[in-house]
């Protein structure tokens, strides 16, 4: 097989897909043919291939492409899982802290998010690998919330069903309206603090929880349960948090801001939303055993104030049980 005629370099943090677009647009085609040519009998835009594809497939990419398989490797989110959720396997259904895309045929129903700013910024547009990283729903540089859909038709962030004539990725494939003139509203700053920390959590692969020093994916996985991703609610430690109605992989960006905010509380020790009055249930150290992630509505439920070494005891406990690994 030839490679292409024009050679298309993988940009800092862009990621592996919408780069896939860009290259195809750049070769005068559009996606599917680009794909279909690459790798004929499979359909590589009705899965996410931004969660990596397989050696076989990444070396024909290389190949075509002259870009070396490694970088292009590096562009997916495998990288992120194995650092974050080292115990997770990558065929696993849902990724911790990484949008879902929940692709139907070559639709999606999300899990791509957008600077406006940023891409009007670009001498070369393109979209950034942590736009797909559900801890991310701010722009650190022009500290804005993040966009999820066309600001004019609020079609879903679809790059890959871009039209050749379009030539851009900056272009709704539904409607043509310019993402770049998305309105763009100011992120809350709380939630930028927990993005900015866990980003560093990241690099540095470790994190500080209640002044003592945790590895990088303990620190996620705690802060993962802070932002209420599970129930759990024990006999007698009372460790009780809620939970909102979807997973954190399918809010949308101001729906995470939320989340975040009670992450970055719990993760500095601090008590979630105001302390209940006493109750019968509370004095009685009575409470349901409920331990399971569920999809229930359930409102989150108060902690009672309670001295903070107590409360550092209750989580080292769930921290030794966090180290078996994800449930
Ligand atoms: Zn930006
Ligand atoms: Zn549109």
């Amino acid at each position: 097989m030839h490679p292409w005629t024009i050679r298309v370099s993988v940009l800092p943090d862009e990621l592996f897909s919408t780069w896939l677009v860009r290259a195809a647009l750049a070769q005068g085609c559009d996606p599917m043919h680009l794909t279909g040519a690459l790798w004929p009998r499979w359909r590589a835009w009705t899965v996410d291939l931004d969660r990596g594809i397989n050696e076989h497939r990444m070396a024909i990419l290389a190949g075509r492409s002259g870009v070396d398989a490694a970088r292009l490797e590096a562009a997916t989110l495998r990288p992120i899982l194995a650092a974050v959720a080292p115990g997770i396997k990558p065929a696993k259904a849902n990724w911790p802290w990484v949008l879902a895309q929940g692709s139907r045929n070559r639709r999606r129903r999300g899990g791509l998010q957008f600077c406006p700013l940023c891409l009007a910024g670009d001498a070369t547009p393109y979209f950034r690998r942590t736009w797909r990283l559900a801890w991310h729903v701010g722009c650190v540089r022009h500290r804005t919330l993040l966009a999820d859909h066309c600001g004019h038709c609020q079609s879903l962030i679809e790059p890959h069903r871009v039209h050749t004539n379009d030539a851009t990725l900056c272009r709704c494939p539904s409607c043509g309206h310019d993402l770049r003139r998305t309105t763009t509203v100011e992120v809350c700053p709380q939630a930028l603090t927990f993005q900015v920390t866990a980003d560093q959590v990241l690099a540095h692969g470790h994190g500080t929880w209640l002044a003592t020093e945790i590895s990088r994916e303990e620190w996620f996985r705690l802060a993962e349960i802070h932002a209420g991703g599970r129930i759990l609610v024990r006999r007698d430690d009372e460790v009780s948090l809620g939970l909102t109605a979807l997973p954190m992989s399918l809010q949308r960006p101001s729906e995470r801001v939320l989340r975040l905010r009670m992450a970055l509380r719990g993760m500095n020790g601090e008590p979630r939303g105001r302390p209940a009055p006493p109750t019968r249930s509370n004095t009685e150290h009575k409470q349901t055993q409920v331990t399971a992630p569920s999809h229930h509505d359930a409102p989150a439920r108060p902690a009672p104030a309670r001295p903070q070494a107590k409360v550092q005891g209750e989580w080292i406990r769930l921290l030794r049980r966090l180290r078996v690994g994800h449930p």
